[in-house]
């Protein structure tokens, strides 16, 4: 039974339409239970009746058509009751109602299963049987639980105008959707979907125009990737573990295997184009895998997968990438990685929004340091039905508005220049220094890793680097980068701020901020194999990136070292190991090397409680809210299932980082944070209060936190911080705050508008 649910779920999770998704599941399910009618019933949402969707057994001739409101017939009473309704005689159920159009009278044994999604019913799974042969336990646990697995695929498998029809996207009285607000500001643009390229199942439909022209350009790319893969591979060997580097020859294999390339040709033959040739032969492909017992055969549909995206980069790609993006691009996807931004001109993006993903993903670390305004989690809705169309971003409140009426087109169009105007204002504060009400000092770097963060932190007047994200120009590439190529990176970072200090942290990989080509296979990604782990037990890594930052460091001196995820004072014993190591190593070459400042990352829970033996090992300390918050309220950074668990102003959160700032102080160890915490003005003025007086944040946060920390006292700051801890939770403290920011008349600095 196991096996038959486990195929249906896979073939469903891989079907591009809805229509197509439905149909798998209503006969999967009606053959898996030797029913004689299985039906799915969605919700439509405009007016919140349940439609049938699809079926086998009823009467087609109904579908679209059987509109249930609340409290009419037995499948609604499902949806109601939120749970599993089972009836041997279902005409003799006190809700039963006859639709004489679905031709059910002719059945008896029904079961009907909620299909619920984050939390909501979307529809209803039903079968029915005719004759005496009833249902039993068993029927009812296999469909109960193809609801519940089908519920995500079914969610996720809305991108068809008749989906549309069937109201899951953007309905038209709607006036925004609400995602979680990712980075601050508001941005009017056009929607840009980030990478048709390497989405197989973002290919259209198109006839070969040419046949021959088709198949040279399949064969090229086929060629082409082939050829890629070997160099990347000879490029490894040496620097990556021996399964890894297996992995390229799979690939390779993989790419020129007959099966995939004569199919792909054949389609071609028959009139398709290559790009829709290949989508088909790869989803074929993957449903054939899928199916088989053999786990480890299994995996091998993600390979064919991932070889399909790199044929498909490969292929003619002028038919598919944008030639020019409009002037204020909107990007959406399901995310959207640092590679898509990059191809946007940066004086034309405008905005993100990424229906998966939430606050701590990447592309917000990433938005916050472009300063651009994102929404995360928005949920199901289809990305290519945005295509084109005008949306309103509100970074602050993470609201999406989709073709918005002129009154709130005019209304942000306001917004945005008051913004434009505050950003004037606060530019003027750059030269100031960083001063409370009541002359308390406090020091504000910036984040980095970008090249282009290097000008926005010079322009804001950054007291120096607080945390430099190495991983960063690693994930741009396609392979690691040498020793002499992250030299340069490295150099460029440390002169450009000369004398001030950059603290420069090692690899920070695994987790959320995956490498292309490193790939750590892995269930639980966030609890395994991150940041320091990986690079204690790649030395090999380590080393490079260690003697590329101290001969960059050579000439000026001004870096400092941060290890990120350590969680033991071995880890750090280890680390300095190979730093020593490094310096010899150099040393010999007669470079003069300094040995730099090392500090860690506190952002894993139980440092808290070792702190002392660990800040004797080390010289500085960095809090990583955005870790320590995920780790203390077990909230998976990039999960919008849990997304509304992740509350970094709760209070016990807050009582965490007062315990570090104040464990630190009593050590003499200097402290700062450089978390996504301190970037956020209202938060920043209560790491004040806690007694936080060095943080670092992205480059256009900076004046906005300045702004803040020189109109209050460090004294009302405390007064602030110890009030917030009395206060249930994070909404709370947030409101709170809101209103001694509105009091104080700079509520602009914490939402849209002046
Ligand atoms: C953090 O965890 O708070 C942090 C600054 O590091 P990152 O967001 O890169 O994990
Ligand atoms: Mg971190």
């Amino acid at each position: 039974m196991i096996k038959k649910l486990r195929q249906i779920v896979s073939k469903v999770a891989d079907a591009r339409e809805l229509e197509t998704a439905l149909r798998l599941v209503v006969s999967g399910v009606k053959d898996a239970l030797l029913a004689d009618a299985c039906a799915v019933y969605l919700i439509d949402p405009s007016d919140e009746r349940l439609v049938l969707g699809e079926t086998e057994g009823l009467d087609r001739a109904s579908i679209g058509v059987v509109r249930l409101a609340v409290g009419t017939g037995v499948v609604s009473l499902v949806r109601e009751q939120r749970e599993v309704v089972r009836s041997e005689e279902v005409s003799l159920h006190p809700r039963f109602k006859l639709f004489p159009v679905t031709g059910e009278s002719q059945f008896r044994a029904f079961i009907g299963a909620p299909i619920i999604h984050r939390g909501d019913v979307i529809g209803v799974l039903a079968i029915w049987r005719k004759g005496y042969r009833s249902f039993d336990d068993r029927d009812e646990a296999f469909l109960a639980t193809a609801a519940v697995q089908l519920s995500g695929a079914l969610a996720g498998a809305i991108v068809t105008p008749a989906s549309i029809r069937l109201g899951r996207s953007h309905s038209p009285g709607e006036t925004y959707r609400q995602g979680i607000a990712g980075a601050p500001g508001v941005a009017i643009g056009e929607v840009m979907l980030p990478s048709p390229l390497a989405d197989l199942s973002a290919v259209p439909d198109r006839r070969a125009i040419d046949i021959t022209v088709e198949e040279t350009a399949f064969l090229d790319a086929v060629a082409s990737v082939q050829a890629q893969i070997l160099q990347s591979s000879e490029r490894m060997q040496d620097i990556l573990p021996s399964e890894s580097h297996a992995l390229f020859e799979v690939y390779a294999m993989l790419a020129g295997d007959e099966s995939l390339t004569s199919r792909v040709v054949e389609r071609i033959h028959s009139g398709s184009w290559a790009p829709a040739a290949l989508r088909d032969t790869v989803q074929e492909l993957c449903l054939q895998f899928n199916e088989m017992a053999d786990e480890r055969l299994k995996e091998r549909a993600e390979d064919i997968r991932a070889v399909g995206r790199k044929l498909l980069l490969a292929l003619r790609t002028d038919q598919l990438t944008p030639k020019s993006f409009p002037k204020r691009t909107v990007l959406v996807g399901d995310e959207v990685s640092l590679a898509r931004i990059a191809e946007v001109p940066q004086d034309q993006l405008a905005g993100i929004v990424c229906l998966k993903g939430s606050v701590l993903s990447h592309t917000v670390v990433i938005a916050r340091s472009l300063g651009i305004p994102a929404v995360m989690g928005l949920g199901d809705i289809s990305a290519e039905g945005l295509a084109g169309r005008h949306v309103i971003i509100d970074g602050y409140m993470g609201r999406v508005f989709i073709d918005p009426p002129p009154s709130i087109v005019s209304e942000y169009s306001r917004f945005e220049s008051e913004e434009r105007l505050l950003a004037t204002e606060l530019d003027n504060l750059s030269d100031l220094p960083t001063i409370t009400s009541d002359g308390v000092r406090v020091v504000l770097d910036v984040n980095t890793g970008l090249a282009s963060d290097i000008d926005s932190g010079l322009k804001v007047g950054a007291e120096g680097v607080g945390l430099y994200r190495s991983e960063f120009p690693f994930m741009l590439r396609q392979s690691f980068p040498t020793e002499t190529e992250q030299c340069a990176i490295y150099r460029r970072m440390l002169a450009a701020f000369s004398p001030r200090p950059v603290v420069m942290r090692t690899l920070d990989i695994g987790g959320d901020k995956p490498l292309p080509y490193f790939p750590i296979d892995q269930t639980n990604s966030l609890l395994g194999w991150r940041g320091i782990r990986v690079m204690l037990q790649h030395p090999e890594l380590f080393l490079v990136q260690l003697k590329a930052m101290l001969r960059a460091n050579a000439q000026y001196g001004n870096l400092h070292l941060l290890l990120p995820m350590v969680s033991t004072t071995e880890e750090v014993r280890d680390s300095r190991a190979i730093l020593e190591q490094a310096i010899d190593s150099l040393r010999r070459e007669g470079i003069a090397v300094k040995r730099p400042p090392l500090g860690i990352m506190v952002e894993v829970p139980i440092v808290l409680f070792i702190l002392e033996s660990l800040a004797a090992e080390v010289d500085f300390l960095s809090v990583g809210s955005n870790d320590l918050t995920q780790y203390l309220t077990a909230v998976d950074r990039g999960n919008a299932n849990v997304a509304h668990l992740y509350d970094p102003l709760a209070p016990g959160v807050l009582k965490a980082l007062h315990s570090v700032v104040k464990q630190a102080n009593d050590l003499s160890k200097p402290v700062s944070l450089c978390g996504d915490l301190a970037a956020d003005p209202a938060s920043a003025l209560l790491l004040l209060g806690m007694g936080f007086v060095h943080l670092s944040m992205a480059a256009p946060m900076v004046p906005r936190v300045k702004k803040t920390l020189r109109s209050f006292s460090q004294r009302r700051a405390s007064e602030l911080f110890e009030l917030a801890l009395e206060l249930p939770d994070g909404a709370a403290v947030r409101t709170m705050l809101n209103r001694v920011f509105e009091e104080e008349g700079i509520g602009g600095l914490v939402r849209a508008g002046r």
